[in-house]
């Protein structure tokens, strides 16, 4: 089963890794734990004839189930606890005044990942440290979670679910935990890789049922959701970091200036508390190429900068269904924004499991656990490319 995809980020050809997954599940000593990231949930639906309404994220938890996983999580939780680090990892180098230093970049794109470690090595030191969501949950199922099953590490599987081909490389990153050290994140499947087997398994599309995710890790909020969506990292780190600040939650609808709108670069202004944050959010490796060629020239200065390697974001990753000649990342981010708007929590500190993590497990932001789970060191690991 190879495919050619869209990917724009060099990875021609798919491997196909549903294999690895039929054998863990088939695997009676192994335990099975998925997570399903915000930009399937666009596109899913698509290549089973399910209606925007119909593929809701709750029928791929069920079918993930009827699969045979064991547990399945949203990668939205550990979107928020990525605005956890992340936006307490801005603030800390925003309020320090290292002005040389900035823009300080995001790190949850491993297209962009390669992008700037092949093309822009010397700004390598202002990615945040930050892991993506993808492995920050990998870790947290190893660690965290296989303590509150009360087995080993060694016995837990990890899967996740995502719009990309290239965080198959992600993957590769190196988890370190007491007598534990394998990776985060055993096995990446795309979108496209997801429909293949519900289709192969003869599940059929009208039978899934919307099925709750399950505990430890079962809240979200709208602020991981847009994880998904160009410039939704930024509004989701910009939300917490109003609060850190002043205390107080804004208007979750405040940073609209950051929102995709269909242009492939935004900035934006953003006061909080005394100071100003000169924010900007790219999509696009052409776009952010420019983008950063701006900023080496001193035409343009930016404490904080969002990049995203597809145009639009996840929604249109390489990963997801394809419809020749069609363009739907647009759209796509725009059930993003529905999805946030109607959620029941907007803010990711809010997020009562993602409080209870730190409480029981992290401690605190950047603490010293945090540190050893949860963020990287760009410059210690190299990411093989996804296809071969
Ligand atoms: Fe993958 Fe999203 Fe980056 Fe595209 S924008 S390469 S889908 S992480």
């Amino acid at each position: 089963g190879q495919c050619i995809t869209h990917c724009p980020v060099g990875a021609l050809r798919e491997r196909d890794d549903t294999e690895k997954v039929w054998d863990a599940i088939a695997d009676k000593d192994t335990i099975t734990v998925a997570q399903i990231a915000p930009a399937v949930r666009t596109a899913w639906g698509e290549a089973l004839g399910l209606s925007r309404e119909e593929a809701t994220v709750g029928k791929i938890a069920d079918a993930l189930h009827k699969l045979g996983v064991d547990y399945v999580f949203d990668t939205s939780f550990s979107a928020d606890l990525t605005i956890m680090e992340e936006g307490n990892e801005f603030l800390e180098r925003f309020t320090k005044g290292e002005t040389k230093v900035r823009p300080m970049f995001t790190s949850c794109c491993p297209g962009w990942i390669r992008f700037i470690k092949s093309q822009f090595p010397h700004l390598v030191p202002q990615l945040s440290t930050a892991k993506s969501p993808q492995q920050m949950f990998g870790a947290v199922m190893k660690t965290y979670f296989a303590d509150a099953l009360q087995v080993s590490p060694n016995r837990i599987f990890t899967i996740s679910v995502m719009p990309c081909v290239a965080k198959k490389g992600e993957s590769n990153m190196e988890l370190f935990y007491e007598e534990y050290s394998g990776h985060d994140t055993d096995v990446v499947l795309t979108t496209r890789e997801l429909t293949r087997m519900i289709r192969s398994a003869h599940i059929p599309p009208f039978s899934l049922e919307n099925r709750e995710f399950d505990r430890l890790m079962k809240e979200y909020t709208g602020a991981g959701v847009i994880f998904g969506v160009t410039g939704g990292v930024m509004e989701a780190a910009l939300r917490s970091a109003y609060y850190l600040v002043t205390g107080k939650n804004p208007d979750p609808d405040a940073f609209q200036d950051v929102r995709n709108d269909g242009k492939g670069v935004k900035s934006a202004e953003i006061r909080i508390g005394d100071a100003v944050v000169k924010a900007a959010v790219v999509s696009g490796l052409g776009n952010t190429r420019c983008l950063l060629q701006q900023i080496e020239r001193g035409e343009v200065h930016y404490d904080f900068v969002e990049v995203m390697a597809c145009p639009g974001g996840c929604v249109g990753g390489g990963g997801q269904v394809i419809h020749d000649g069609e363009e739907l990342a647009y759209e796509r981010g725009q059930n993003l924004y529905f999805l946030d708007k109607n959620a029941p929590l907007r803010f990711s500190h809010e997020n009562p499991d993602v409080q209870k993590l730190y409480a029981d497990f992290m401690g605190q932001p950047l603490s010293h656990k945090a540190h050893m789970l949860l963020h990287t060191d760009h410059q210690a690991w190299e990411m093989p490319r996804p296809e071969k």
